[in-house]
């Protein structure tokens, strides 16, 4: 008798060891998926930001839709070269500027970058939205595919969804940003990471994948 009540304890220490430890598991589960901060205001925060593509998760800063625009428009501003840009899409993890130079090296054989470079170089001289100095290539991603950017990013924009359009447009950098800040505000988008063009080397951004 006594063996079974020492059995049944044993048995009841057991189970309440078991409950702790998968409590332990839930709840740091429960720490790790929680909701990112944006690191400037400290809302809930739907996108990482970073300075270069392709950057390590620490240097990716969690934003707030509101504080990424509000970075974005200095930067589109700041850059100096031009840049082709594909209007944001659902479905991709990243939406990053590459430069048509650094793409080439990484690239030899795709024929990306001198693509972009006569799109750019095709571009009109001002905004066609509000008149001033032109920019950025926009280009609407209705209808986008992920293998319509796997051909852009290999055999470039002649045969691709980059060929000009009726609803491509020279936007400069305000008017570009406010496009993009749009089609955030419409997407249920939250992108892992999202850099803005720098420097002064011509180059494009796209919603990609690694
Ligand atoms: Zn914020
Ligand atoms: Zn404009």
């Amino acid at each position: 008798m006594q063996d079974l009540t020492l059995m049944t304890g044993l048995y009841s220490a057991g189970l309440a060891l078991i409950a702790v430890i998968l409590f332990l598991i839930w709840s740091r589960r429960g720490s790790q998926v929680k909701t990112q901060i944006c690191a400037r205001c400290g809302r809930v925060a739907q996108h990482g930001y970073s300075t270069q593509a392709e950057s390590r998760l620490e240097d990716i800063q969690p934003l707030c839709t509101n504080c990424l625009v509000s970075k974005l428009d200095k930067e589109y501003q700041t850059y100096s070269g031009k840049a082709l840009v594909v209007q944001p899409a659902e479905g991709y993890p990243c939406y990053v500027f590459h430069s048509t130079s650094d793409w080439s090296s990484a690239f030899p054989n795709a024929s990306t970058s001198p693509d972009v470079e006569s799109c750019l170089g095709a571009m009109g001289i001002n905004c066609e939205n509000c008149g001033a100095t032109a920019q950025y290539f926009w280009v609407p991603s209705k209808g986008l595919t992920a293998s319509a950017i796997e051909g852009f990013l290999e055999h470039g924009a002649s045969s691709s969804f980059l060929q000009r359009g009726p609803n491509t447009a020279s936007v400069c950098a305000k008017c570009c940003v406010s496009n993009i800040s749009k089609t955030l505000d419409s997407l249920e988008v939250q992108y892992l990471e999202v850099c803005a063009p720098r420097g002064a080397s011509n180059g494009f951004v796209v919603p990609m994948g690694y």
